[in-house]
């Protein structure tokens, strides 16, 4: 059934993840949730304790589709039953078409799960093709993990071919989705690429997810780990139970910067540490390379450092442009991440706002 259309096999490693090996085997890991009280109570991020522990199948199976805008990345078996394809780091531009997230899927029994088909319904379109490589299974379910466009408005070019799925999603991603956040995220990755997402239309995902959910598919268990507010106010985190895989949506990144702008670092960072605790091996990041629980815990210490330091400076008495300097000499462990340096001062800004808040 496998490599029965194309679908070439032509590597399988078993990665102990250490270090991040820069790129170097492309894998790594992501995400996770929290309620608000416990976000108060633990701020700081926790480090992993047996980071070598971390293990994944990286079997990467070269794709017959030689054009379109996911044919430069390979489809990459990543737990027993999950795939990922590891989109670029980059914005959305005219060259990539809008797509730059981690589009995967999860073969079941019977069936294919979604999990964040991408920025257009094109990138959903090639996501199917790329399914088609492995498998003649039906797509039944699709989860996205939060409202921002470039991880759901691929949904449309899975419905077009699987009528008959059913999409799923945080209760206020659907809410956001239908009361404006929608239509501003198709407008929004038109201007980005140009107009090279046209022809997406919003297929907003109707079942409301509960936190702790269990979706069974066939002979595998899907468990939803929603938050208040995190990365967005609208997150889930989806745990593959049999597989022992996280994909945490962009309350985990890897090896890029996120915006934080419909976040808090504080509940961001106590879903890092709920994260850690839970069962998985593998971590799937909303950007950026899977890799083990240490993905985790690298962007959790981020977010840490940035709110703990601001949180001091600002209690110093220095204004928020004075910290960037001194924040950046705490960061070096990021200084390859993309987008740090445009997000740096953002973020510096919301952390002392939120500190202060939080003083009230
Ligand atoms: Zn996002």
């Amino acid at each position: 059934m496998d490599k029965k259309l194309h679908g070439l096999v032509y590597g399988m490693a078993l990665l102990l993840l250490t270090a991040c090996g820069d790129g170097k085997v492309e894998e790594q890991i992501s995400d996770e949730i929290k309620s608000a009280d416990k976000a108060v109570a633990e701020p700081i991020a926790k480090p992993v304790t047996k980071p070598s522990e971390a293990k994944v199948v990286a079997e990467v199976i070269e794709t017959k589709i030689v054009d379109g805008i996911l044919s430069s990345y390979v489809t990459k078996k990543v737990a027993a039953h999950t795939y990922v394809i590891h989109g670029p780091l980059e914005m959305p531009n005219k060259a990539n078409g809008g797509f730059m997230n981690n589009p995967a899927f999860i073969i079941t029994e019977k069936s294919v799960v979604i999990v964040d088909p991408g920025s257009s319904t094109i990138a959903g379109r090639e996501l199917v093709k790329r399914v088609k490589e492995i498998t003649d299974k039906p797509i039944t379910h699709v989860v996205n993990t939060h409202v921002h466009g470039d991880h759901w408005l691929g949904n449309g070019g899975i419905k077009e071919s699987f009528p008959d799925a059913t999409f799923y999603a945080h209760p206020k991603m659907i809410e956001k989705a239908k009361a404006g956040e929608a239509d501003h995220w198709i407008n929004l990755m038109m201007q980005l690429t140009e107009n090279k997402t046209v022809g997406t239309k919003a297929v907003i995902p109707d079942q409301a997810l509960e936190n702790l959910q269990e979706i069974k598919i066939d002979d595998l268990i899907i468990k939803v780990h929603l938050s208040e507010k995190a990365h967005s106010t609208t997150d889930a985190m989806f745990e593959v139970v049999e597989d022992k895989v996280l994909f945490t949506g962009d309350n985990i990144t890897n090896k890029r910067i996120p915006r934080m702008t419909d976040g808090s670092f504080v509940g961001n960072i106590a879903v890092a540490n709920y994260a850690l605790e839970l069962p998985v091996e593998v971590v799937v990041p909303g950007h950026g390379p899977t890799g083990g629980k240490e993905v985790l815990s690298a962007y959790g210490k981020y977010l840490s450092t940035v709110y703990e330091t601001s949180k001091v400076l600002a209690e110093e008495g220095l204004e928020t442009y004075e910290m960037k300097e001194q924040l950046l000499e705490k960061l070096t462990d990021y200084s390859d991440w993309t987008r740090l340096e445009d997000q740096l001062g953002k973020h510096i800004g919301q952390s002392v706002l939120e500190a202060e808040e939080a003083g009230f």
